[in-house]
């Protein structure tokens, strides 16, 4: 039997272990830190779990339900509407409705049009190819106005990307709104976004306890430092040592 080495135990990482153990493959993961979730990890703190980013998930995201069903969690997860505010000019805004757009006043009327009618287009949009080569903050002056930008996105954008927020492809935007329109009721007024009682941990230790009880190992704060090709095979250094595997999956980020 093929012996794997999986690179990462965030969410797909472990997803990756539990179908090859599910198969019978011996399997080990390897994490560099201390814990499993990667992005999804938790901190404890005054004996809770809290979640290191902010996490939720939307209705159209079938595959994480289908697999916290899989492992007994589905019944966990709680739909909840959704609120939006923005901060702008000293001030928060409702945001997310007509009626609190419509109260928006950082935007002139042609604004809010634009800005609508252009979102609506983006979320029914199915061709990711307009909106490869060029970035969000080019695609967004150009179809919304400079104050969509400045007091919608550009703030969002700098938050989340930092000195990246100019050069973040239009295509990552798109699929977002497509995504989030989808979680949407039909009526497009309200939305549900979901959330796991306890915090997402739970599908990360239910993952971790299933590719165990499947035969798999967890190797914590044990990074892969290095992969050599090795005859048919691969050599894995890790932090505590090194071993032989004949296949190597990598669920880490890019550096
Ligand atoms: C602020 C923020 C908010 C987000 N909000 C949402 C949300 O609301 N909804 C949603 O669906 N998604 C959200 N995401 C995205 C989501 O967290 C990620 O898409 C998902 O967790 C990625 O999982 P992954 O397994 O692909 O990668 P990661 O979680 O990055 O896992 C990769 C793992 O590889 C490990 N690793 C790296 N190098 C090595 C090495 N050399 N050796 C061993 N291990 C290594 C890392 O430590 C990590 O644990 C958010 C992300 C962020 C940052």
């Amino acid at each position: 039997m093929i012996e794997i080495t999986v690179v990462g135990a965030g969410l797909a990482g472990l997803t990756a272990a539990l179908r090859l153990t599910e198969r019978g493959y011996p399997v080990r993961v390897h994490e560099r830190y201390p814990g499993a979730g990667g992005l999804a990890r938790t901190v404890t703190i005054g004996g809770e779990p809290l979640e290191v980013f902010y996490h939720h998930i939307f209705t159209s995201d079938t595959a994480y339900v289908r697999l916290a069903q899989e492992l007994g969690l589905d019944r966990e997860i709680e739909w909840l509407p959704s609120r939006m505010g923005i901060w702008t000019g000293g001030r928060l805004w409702d945001f997310g409705t007509p009626g609190s757009l419509l109260r928006f006043r950082p935007l002139g009327l042609l604004d809010k049009v634009r800005f609508v009618t252009s979102t609506l287009r983006l979320q029914r949009a199915t061709d990711a190819a307009p909106f490869e080569d060029v970035p969000a903050s080019q695609w967004i002056r150009r179809h919304q106005g400079e104050r969509v930008w400045e007091s919608i996105w550009g703030p969002l954008f700098h938050q989340k990307f930092d000195r990246y927020a100019d050069q973040v492809a239009m295509v990552w935007l798109w699929r977002k709104l497509y995504l989030r329109g989808r979680s949407r009721t039909r009526s497009g007024m309200g939305e549900r976004l979901g959330y796991m009682r306890g915090s997402f941990d739970r599908l990360t230790s239910a993952l971790v306890d299933r590719v165990r009880g499947q035969g798999g190992t967890l190797h914590t704060g044990d990074p892969v430092q290095r992969i050599e090709r090795d005859g048919d095979g691969f050599t894995v250094h890790t932090r505590s040592g090194r071993h032989r595997a004949d296949l190597v999956l990598v669920a880490a980020p890019v550096p």
